[in-house]
């Protein structure tokens, strides 16, 4: 069997669980690449901290809590009550001990000039996570949101925004600080004009893929690639599966449908990013251009999980073929 090389961009926790379910579900041979989000990073306390790459690298290393989706599991967060009798700001953002060491050593590793992608490898000596992970770019892009906060309307980071006040504050813009100094990370175009199938995970489309797309480069060679292009919906029945993409997608005037969704990445041939769409089994999709299957997509458990990425690259494989 030749070795097939599966192409994934993903976010935080939607990203890290569909990987998961694909790692389980390709040959033994097959190769993944994650291209991750990191828009969402932030420095805390003089900490770098990566919430995408951390979820995926702890979710297939077997770290994560897998019922809060983030985070170490057996986490406490001892040095966190420590910083709060001390008053210290910020104080909405959850830093656990266990977490703490991954983002001391990531912080250091920089501080002492290593690129992200050579931290997170580093990182993932210890995960072993099964795949590549690469983060979109080894520039600092972070994600602010345009919020009118009542007195006035201004950009604060999206951790703020999405951590702080739960995304309640109405997103009027999402803006990519940072991003015309970017490029993608070292291996990412690589990744992508090697690919032999090109996913994106059912991860928030705004704030995950949007911001992963936006790096300069990185639609164009979604789009130039010769693998199919195939996404799986992060919305089901109108409405996200768990967190809060409902309150990004009106800000960029995309409707909350899995319809919504694939008409806003496009049909490749159209200038857009995709071949084939993947919605969950009572939904559907009209998207000229694109091909769209139907089929279970809630990730309720490995096997479920799994079967979603089995879905997904049988639509790649009826692309090609079609193409
Ligand atoms: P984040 O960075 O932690 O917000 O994670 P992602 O951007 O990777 O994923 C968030 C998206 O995952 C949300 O928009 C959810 O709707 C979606 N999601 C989470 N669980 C499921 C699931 O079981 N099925 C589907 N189709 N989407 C899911
Ligand atoms: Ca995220």
């Amino acid at each position: 069997m030749p070795v097939v090389h599966v192409v994934v961009l993903a976010g935080g926790v939607g990203g890290a669980r569909f990987l998961s379910g694909l790692r389980a579900a390709v040959g033994a041979n097959d190769r993944i690449t994650a291209i991750v989000n990191t828009g969402d990073d932030l420095t805390l306390h003089g900490l770098r901290i990566c919430p995408d790459l951390d979820t995926v690298m702890y979710t297939l290393g077997g770290g994560i809590d897998s019922e809060r989706g983030w985070g170490r599991i057996g986490e406490t967060w001892t040095v966190m009550a420590e910083l709060a009798a001390y008053d210290a700001e910020p104080d909405w953002f959850s830093l656990g001990d266990r977490d703490l060491a991954t983002h001391l050593i990531r912080t250091r590793m920089l501080d002492a000039g290593f690129s992200l992608s050579a931290v997170t490898a580093a990182l993932c000596t210890r995960w072993q996570p099964g795949i590549i992970l690469l983060p979109m770019s080894n520039q600092r892009v972070e994600t602010h949101v345009v919020v009118d906060t009542g007195d006035g309307v201004r950009a604060i980071h999206f951790q703020e925004w999405w951590v702080r006040h739960r995304a309640e504050l109405p997103a009027r813009e999402f803006v990519q600080v940072g991003v015309s100094d970017a490029q993608p990370a070292a291996g990412v175009l690589e990744a992508l004009t090697g690919a032999d199938v090109l996913l994106l995970a059912p991860s928030n489309p705004v704030v995950s893929i949007d911001t992963i797309l936006g790096v300069p480069g990185l639609r164009d060679a979604v789009h130039n690639c010769p693998a199919p292009v195939v996404g799986l919906s992060p919305i089901v029945g109108g409405a996200p599966v768990r967190g809060m993409a409902d309150k990004c997608l009106p800000a960029v005037g995309v409707p909350t449908s899995a319809e919504g969704v694939a008409r806003h990445y496009g049909a490749r041939h159209d200038g857009g990013v995709l071949d084939g769409w993947l919605v969950h089994s009572d939904d559907t999709a009209d998207v000229p251009g694109v091909r769209v299957n139907a089929v279970p997509l809630l990730m309720t458990d490995p096997a479920a999980t799994a079967a979603m990425a089995t879905a997904a690259l049988t639509l790649a494989e009826e692309c090609r073929r079609s193409a």
